[in-house]
């Protein structure tokens, strides 16, 4: 399962100007998402920007769902 990672995305070109590669922080238990290592546990690949994370993407520390992560400025 990793085929469409290079996919190109126009929202990806338009949010990384803004906050497309700042790290995510989860507000349950603190895992912090870091654009440029991914998240070997999740399949997700270094350098994807949280929003370019799949929908169905958890935690891997706390299992909950995207909409649980905060920006960590
Ligand atoms: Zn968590």
């Amino acid at each position: 399962m990793n085929t469409s990672v290079d996919e190109p995305d126009a929202r990806r070109l338009a949010g990384d100007a803004r906050d497309g590669n700042l790290p995510m922080e989860c507000r349950i238990c603190w895992y912090l998402y870091d654009p440029t290592e991914g998240d070997p546990v999740g399949q997700v690949s270094p350098g994807t920007a949280f929003h370019d994370i799949p929908d169905d993407w958890c935690c891997p520390r706390c299992d909950n769902d995207k909409s649980y992560f905060l920006p960590a400025t």
